[in-house]
């Protein structure tokens, strides 16, 4: 990724906190407020059993955030399985993620499609949809990788990694690899193939 692609996540991340009045304390445990987050910026996330179009489509008339059936129906029938989707009501976002995932992959696709809303809302139409969802920056599309990249640095800090770096370092003298991934993964309710990724990039945790 270009260096003013890195700079405009990196400025888009400071811009999400900023608003929800959060920000990176590596004294205090526990995962990143997602919801709060989500509040900051004026956009909604549900889950949805069996996500697709067709059922996205449903919740929102079921839930009035549409005037009526028509206004979806030409994605009623639509029936790809999806992992998360964003749409744009108007002025307003609404994030979906799949129920059935497990709650780090949830949270992934959650921060991936905040990504989405904050990055590439004049590079979308009326909605965005994500088949699946890698936990890497390998993506071929770019603004998938960027969504993945806004994730990865929002779900798991980079000062929150090195504290917890150091941590182990002085408790064992070493900081080995396996341990911190495992410590992370539970700390910030990842999943263990997002937290070997994001350890890659910043290359922290090794004997
Ligand atoms: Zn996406």
């Amino acid at each position: 990724m270009s260096r003013s692609g890195a700079d405009r996540i990196a400025a888009a991340i400071a811009d999400v906190r900023r608003r929800a009045r959060w920000q990176v304390d590596p004294a205090v445990r526990g995962p990143v407020p997602l919801d709060r987050l989500y509040q900051g910026v004026n956009v909604a996330h549900t889950a949805v059993h069996d996500l697709t179009l067709g059922t996205a489509a449903r919740h929102l008339v079921e839930q009035r955030y549409v005037n009526g059936p028509h206004t979806v129906e030409d994605l009623w029938a639509e029936r790809e399985p999806l992992a998360g989707l964003l749409f744009w009501l108007c002025e307003d976002g609404l994030a979906f993620v799949r129920a059935g995932d497990i709650l780090p992959r949830r949270r992934f696709t959650a921060a991936h499609e905040l990504g989405h809303a904050v990055l590439h809302r004049d590079r979308m139409g009326r909605f965005l949809a994500d088949p699946a969802i890698s936990e890497s920056d390998d993506a071929t599309d770019e603004r998938e990788r960027e969504a993945n990249r806004f994730a990865a640095e929002l779900l798991m800090p980079g000062e929150v990694i090195r504290a917890r770096a150091e941590e182990l370092k002085r408790e064992h003298g070493r900081c080995p690899r396996g341990v911190l991934e495992y410590r992370l993964a539970a700390e910030l309710l990842v999943s263990g193939e997002a937290i070997r990724y994001r350890l890659n990039t910043l290359g922290v945790g090794n004997d």
